[in-house]
């Protein structure tokens, strides 16, 4: 009997932690990547920056590595209301700052509000409050994050978008204070049941089904959302956002171009879609890399748990930040997470930018003394 429970037991668990990874889409692919000596020393002579992280937890070995491969980091908070976690601002924004004030010299952070709250008759007052409060404590951007466009509904059941009224006055806050607007809004096509156009496979909608749209009657279209994203841009042309994901058109490359000419005040970062330029067409993806070669920052998503004692697993951190140097810098031809590519080889100037120069003149605060 004990050893019937014991197996169940085992199982459930073995079940949680596979949800649980998938959830964070950071279940590693094939065998350990170790970088040569020449590669560690072309990555850290760049001052790397990895502009999208979600660290609320640390280790000595975490920060062994960043050291190491002189990686900077910028660590975002956002509500999620779908884990148990991230609900919470308040609990998040005390962890990810322990974290940002121990390593001064390695981390800034990107502080948030709780959409959520919108209803309230004082909620911009308040989230500006909070945020200028995050913004004295050196923090040097703010996130908005997907929930607005794709989970929020007002109380006539209308979804709220990006270009909401009620988010104005945070928005000319982040501006008047010099900071920098990360959203995410939207994801890719398999939230509305469209398959990816190069045969990227993702299991994450199965593992999240709270954010399959093609489930929510009168959900907006993608299109709809980044077009309300646009129109932040055009009325903010003094506020510099960076949309992560590649503006949620990371298998669309030709239709984020487009907008990326239309507004100046737009970049992008690569955070977790490298593995699904891996699939596109070699050549077009590197003339994209050349022509917005200022306009795109290095961004991996790599995210801890805080809800486990599983530290941040430095190695599979170090993996990530290997095989995409490899993509990035070099012509190898290799497995990226099981599918099979050639590195882009980005001249070393472009190479310098996508790892520093533009994280840097996109997100100003990043490399600066803290205090
Ligand atoms: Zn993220």
């Amino acid at each position: 009997m004990i050893r019937r429970y014991l197996i169940i037991a085992v199982a459930v668990l073995g079940i949680a932690v596979a949800v649980l990874l998938a959830r964070h889409g950071r279940r590693t692919h094939g065998e350990q990547q170790t970088m040569s000596a020449a590669q560690l020393a072309e990555l850290t002579s760049l001052e790397p920056i990895d502009a999208h992280t979600h660290i609320f937890k640390s280790s000595t070995a975490f920060v062994g590595m960043l050291e190491r491969l002189h990686m900077r980091v910028l660590d975002i908070l956002y509500v999620d209301d779908t884990d148990s976690y991230l609900t919470s601002l308040s609990k998040q924004r005390d962890d990810a700052s322990r974290f940002v004030e121990s390593n001064a010299d390695r981390a800034r952070l990107c502080t948030t509000f709780d959409p959520f709250r919108f209803k309230d008759a004082d909620f911009s007052k308040e989230a500006v409050a909070a945020l200028n409060g995050d913004f004295e404590q050196g923090a040097v951007a703010a996130k908005i994050w997907k929930n607005v466009g794709m989970e929020i509904v007002d109380p006539a059941g209308k979804f709220v978008m990006p270009d909401d009224p009620r988010f104005e006055d945070i928005y000319h806050d982040i501006a008047a204070h010099g900071k920098t607007l990360i959203i995410h809004a939207g994801d890719p096509d398999e939230a509305w049941g469209i398959p990816s156009p190069w045969g990227f496979v993702s299991k994450y909608y199965d593992a999240n089904p709270q954010w399959n749209m093609s489930r929510k009657p009168g959900a907006p279209q993608r299109k709809t959302i980044l077009e309300a994203t646009d129109r932040v841009l055009a009325r903010h042309p003094d506020l510099r956002v960076v949309a992560a994901h590649f503006g949620s058109q990371e298998d669309h490359l030709d239709e984020l171009a487009p907008r990326l000419d239309r507004y100046p005040n737009l970049a992008v970062d690569t955070a977790a879609r490298v593995r699904r330029l891996v699939f596109q067409p070699r050549d077009q993806v590197r003339a994209f890399f050349l022509k917005y070669q200022d306009r795109i920052l290095y961004g991996t998503d790599l995210h801890p748990f805080p809800a486990t004692s599983e530290g941040p697993a430095p190695s599979e951190w170090e993996n990530q930040y290997t095989l995409d140097w490899r993509y990035f810098a070099t012509e190898d031809t290799f497995e990226y997470q099981s599918h099979k590519t050639q590195g882009l080889g980005l001249p070393p100037e472009v190479l310098k930018k996508l790892y520093h120069d533009n994280a840097a003149r996109w997100i100003p605060g990043l490399e600066s003394k803290l205090h």
